[in-house]
């Protein structure tokens, strides 16, 4: 179903009017983790006045140690809710395990992390519910199994599968992970559906984000996803890759060169 040769127009996913893929380009952003009020309200009203279309904000996080801030879960999910009220954004977020579904429910698109690309069990759950799925290349996911993740969701009947890279592990460590660009054209060859660049991930380093943006949309990307921070020195998750939300308008003037965002 992802694949290209049966499906020769591009897919377009519409979450609430706004359209991602075929020529439609969308930039979503907002913080790693949702942390407070005060901090979620702020990073929303500043990224939408920017320009970007989705606010994204962890409320369940997959930390590499169990003591790190795993997240504000239930909690940070209200204050994503509140945010959307407040902007109007809609909202991405991770899901990290099928139990948490049901708190879903207002949740714009739900986010399957890197981690959980083969959680075949999970993806197979995500088939059977009608609502965009944001899907994140694996560590260490080939392109093939890339599109055969979208593809167990697909199979189940939920269509609407929006693929995003974000860096894979290869031997080089001066960067985070590392952007693998031409999955860009690549994906779009094979499959129909809309790609989404996260270079805040691929790069780890907030000022590479900017360069990698440009270059994801260069390259025929349907969109960004950037890590947001109002305040990147306290940020309890992914602070060294998070810009500002000056930063972040002046990175959205410069995209706007390279692409309508309607
Ligand atoms: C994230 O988007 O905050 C995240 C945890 O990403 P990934 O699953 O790509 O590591
Ligand atoms: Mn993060």
């Amino acid at each position: 179903k992802a694949n290209r040769a049966f499906h020769p127009d591009d897919s377009i996913i519409d979450v609430q009017g706004n359209l991602i893929g075929e020529g439609h380009v969308s930039v979503i952003a907002g913080p790693c983790s949702v942390e407070s009020e005060e901090q979620i309200i702020e990073i929303a009203r500043a990224v939408k006045a920017s320009g970007a279309k989705f606010l994204r904000g962890g409320a369940f996080k997959p930390r590499t140690s169990p003591y790190s801030f795993q997240g504000m879960g239930a909690d940070g999910l209200e204050l994503l809710l509140l945010a959307k009220k407040e902007t109007g954004l809609p909202i991405v977020t991770e899901l990290m395990d099928m139990s948490q579904l049901p708190l879903f429910d207002e949740v714009d698109v739900i986010q399957v992390g890197a981690r959980n690309m083969q959680n075949f069990t999970m993806l197979k759950e995500l088939g059977k519910i009608d609502k965009p799925i944001l899907l994140k290349r694996g560590l260490s996911a080939t392109m093939r199994e890339f599109l055969m993740s979208a593809e167990y969701i697909m199979a189940g009947g939920n269509e609407q599968v929006i693929l995003c890279e974000r860096g894979i592990r290869t031997f080089e460590n001066a960067t985070r992970n590392t952007l693998d660009l031409s999955c860009i054209p690549l994906l779009k060859k094979k499959s129909h559906l809309p790609v989404v660049i996260d270079p805040s991930h691929a790069t780890g380093i907030n000022w590479m984000v900017e360069s990698m943006s440009k270059a994801a949309i260069a390259a025929g990307a349907d969109g960004v996803m950037i890590e947001v921070h109002n305040k990147p020195e306290e940020a309890l998750c992914d602070g060294d890759q998070a810009i500002t939300p000056d930063e972040f308008n002046k990175i959205m003037t410069t995209l706007k060169k390279y692409a309508e965002f309607e």
